[in-house]
C-alpha cells in the first residue's frame, strides 16, 4: 500500500480540507462515523485503494490519515462539531490560542515555530503507521498567517525529515476580490519562495478565478467562501481520483510528477473542472464527452486566473469520470490538440495524457478534471508580484514582519525568486524545437493570441 498523509492548516486549509474529506467519504461509501456503507455495485472499486487515504481502526472503522493544525481553536472547533467531526482521530487536532493575525512571520518564525514540534510528533506517528508512505498533501491558503507561514514551515521540516517522499500542496492564492487584508501579497510571495524549493507539486487554487467562476458562470451575485470551497472540493476530488481508485495513469504522486514536470521549479499546475456546478444544483447537469472536453480546456473553467491562450502547455493530463467510451475520450482529446497545436510546446511529444475512471463524483453522471502545466500561469504570479512590489518599494507594513524578527532581505529574495519563476515560464514559452535550448529574443510575437 502506498499511503498519503493529509495535513490541513489555518482557517482556509481546515475549511477546504474538511470539505475534501466529506466529498471523498461519500465517494468511498464511508459514513460520518467511519463505517463502510457502500453501494453494492461499486464496492470493490470503493475499497480497493481506500488505504491510500484512510487507516483501518478496530471495529472496521475507516479513519482519515489527516492531521489538522491551527494557531487558534475556532475553525477546528467547528469541524469537530460539524457533520464529519467524529471521523477524525481526536489526537490529530493540534492547535494554539495565539492566532497569527494574517502575519506570515508569526506563522513561520514565532507562534507557529512554537507549535511545530507538536504537529511533527503527530505527523511522525502517522508516518510510522504506514506500510510504505508515498508522500504528503497539504491544504492551506497563502494569503494568511497560519496556513501560509506555518504551513510552509511544516513543509520544510517534512522535507528535511522525509527527503525522498513526495510533497503535494493545494494552495489557495489570495485575491483582493475576496479578501480583507492588504498584506496578503506579502504572505503569498514569501510562501511561493518556499513552495518553489520545498514542494514537489502544487495545485493552484486562485480565489480570483474561483470568484469569477461563481459570479460570471454560476451567476451567484455575492459568492461566499462556501461557494468557492464547493468548487475547490470538486477539483480536489477530481485531482486525487487517480490516486484513490484503481487505474494506470498518474496512479501515485511520483507518476503524476514525472508526467507533468519537465523542469523541477515549474511545478505549479492550473486545474480545470467540468461541468461547473453551484452547491445543490448538480443533478440537473448532464454533458456529453465532447462537451466535457471542450469545457475542461476552456479558460473560464480554470481555477487559476490566467488564460492558457496567452501561453503554451508544457504538459497536461485529463481524468474523465463516469461510464463513457474510452475511444471517444481519446478521439476528443486528440482533436483538441490537433486544432490547437500552437498552444502545446512541440519539443515535448505526447505531452497530453488522459484516462477514464468508472466512478463519477456524487450527483453527476460524468465529469472531468484537467491538470495543466501552462506557461500562462505566470500571469497569476505577475499579478501577485505587482501587488507585492507596490507596497514593498515604500516598505509599507514591513514593521509587522521585522517586529517578529524577520530580515528585509528575505522579502527581497522572495520577490526575486518569484520574478525568476515568471522569467523561466517566459523562457520555455518562447523556446522552439530547433533553438537548441537557447532563448532567442524577439520570438514572442509568433505565439501571441
Ligand atoms: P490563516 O488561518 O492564518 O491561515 O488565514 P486564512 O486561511 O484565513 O487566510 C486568509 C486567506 O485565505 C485570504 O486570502 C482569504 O481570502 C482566504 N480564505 C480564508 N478562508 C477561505 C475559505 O474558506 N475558502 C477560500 N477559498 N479562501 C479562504
Amino acid at each position: 500500500m502506498r499511503e498519503i498523509l493529509h495535513i490541513q492548516g489555518g482557517q482556509c486549509g481546515n475549511q477546504i480540507g474538511s470539505k475534501f474529506w466529506e466529498v471523498i467519504c461519500d465517494e468511498h461509501g464511508v459514513d460520518p462515523t467511519g463505517q463502510y456503507k457502500g453501494d453494492g455495485s461499486s464496492s470493490d472499486l470503493q475499497l480497493e485503494r481506500i488505504n491510500v487515504y484512510y487507516n483501518e481502526a478496530s471495529g472496521g472503522r475507516y479513519v482519515p490519515r489527516a492531521v489538522l493544525m491551527d494557531l487558534e481553536p475556532g475553525t477546528m472547533d467547528s469541524i469537530r462539531s460539524g457533520p464529519y467531526g467524529q471521523i477524525f482521530r481526536p489526537d490529530n487536532f493540534v492547535f494554539g490560542q495565539s492566532g497569527a493575525g494574517n502575519n506570515w512571520a508569526k506563522g513561520h518564525y514565532t507562534e507557529g515555530a512554537e507549535l511545530i514540534d507538536a504537529v511533527l510528533d503527530v505527523v511522525r506517528k502517522e508516518a510510522e503507521n504506514c506500510d510504505c508512505l508515498q508522500g504528503f498533501q497539504v491544504c492551506h491558503s497563502l494569503g494568511g498567517g497560519t496556513g501560509s507561514g506555518m504551513g510552509t514551515l511544516l513543509i520544510s521540516k517534512i522535507r528535511e525529515e522525509y527527503p525522498d517522499r513526495m510533497m503535494l500542496t493545494f494552495s489557495v492564492f489570495p485575491s483582493p476580490k475576496v479578501s480583507d487584508t492588504v498584506v496578503e501579497p506579502y504572505n503569498a510571495t514569501l510562501s511561493v519562495h518556499q513552495l518553489v524549493e520545498n514542494a514537489d507539486e502544487c495545485m493552484v487554487l486562485d480565489n480570483e478565478a474561483l470568484y469569477d467562476i461563481c459570479f460570471r458562470t454560476l451567476k451567484l451575485s455575492t459568492p461566499s467562501f462556501g461557494d468557492l470551497n464547493h468548487l475547490i472540493s470538486a477539483t480536489m476530488s477530481g485531482v486525487t481520483c487517480c490516486l484513490r481508485f484503481p487505474g494506470q495513469l498518474n496512479s501515485d504522486l511520483r507518476k503524476l510528477a514525472v508526467n507533468l514536470i519537465p523542469f523541477p521549479r515549474l511545478h505549479f499546475f492550473m486545474v480545470g473542472f467540468a461541468p461547473l456546478t453551484s452547491r445543490g444544483s448538480q443533478q440537473y447537469i448532464s454533458l456529453t464527452v465532447p462537451e466535457l472536453t471542450q469545457q475542461m480546456w476552456d479558460s473560464k473553467n480554470m481555477m487559476c486566473a490566467a488564460d492558457p491562450r496567452h501561453g503554451r502547455y508544457l504538459t497536461a493530463s485529463a481524468m474523465f469520470r463516469g461510464k463513457m467510451s474510452t475511444k471517444e475520450v481519446d478521439e476528443q482529446m486528440i482533436n483538441v490538440q490537433n486544432k490547437n497545436s500552437s498552444y502545446f510546446v512541440e519539443w515535448i511529444p505526447n505531452n497530453v495524457k488522459s484516462s477514464v475512471c468508472d466512478i463519477p463524483p456524487t450527483g453527476l453522471k460524468m465529469a472531468s478534471t484537467f491538470i495543466g502545466n501552462s506557461t500562462s500561469i505566470q500571469e497569476m504570479f505577475r499579478r501577485v508580484s505587482e501587488q507585492f512590489t507596490a507596497m514593498f518599494r515604500r516598505k509599507a507594513f514591513l514593521h509587522w514582519y521585522t517586529g517578529e524578527g524577520m530580515d528585509e532581505m528575505e522579502f527581497t529574495e522572495a520577490e526575486s525568486n518569484m520574478n525568476d519563476l515568471v522569467a523561466e515560464y517566459q523562457q520555455y514559452q518562447d523556446a522552439t524545437a530547433d533553438d537548441e535550448g537557447e532563448y532567442e529574443e524577439g520570438e514572442e510575437e509568433a505565439y501571441e493570441g
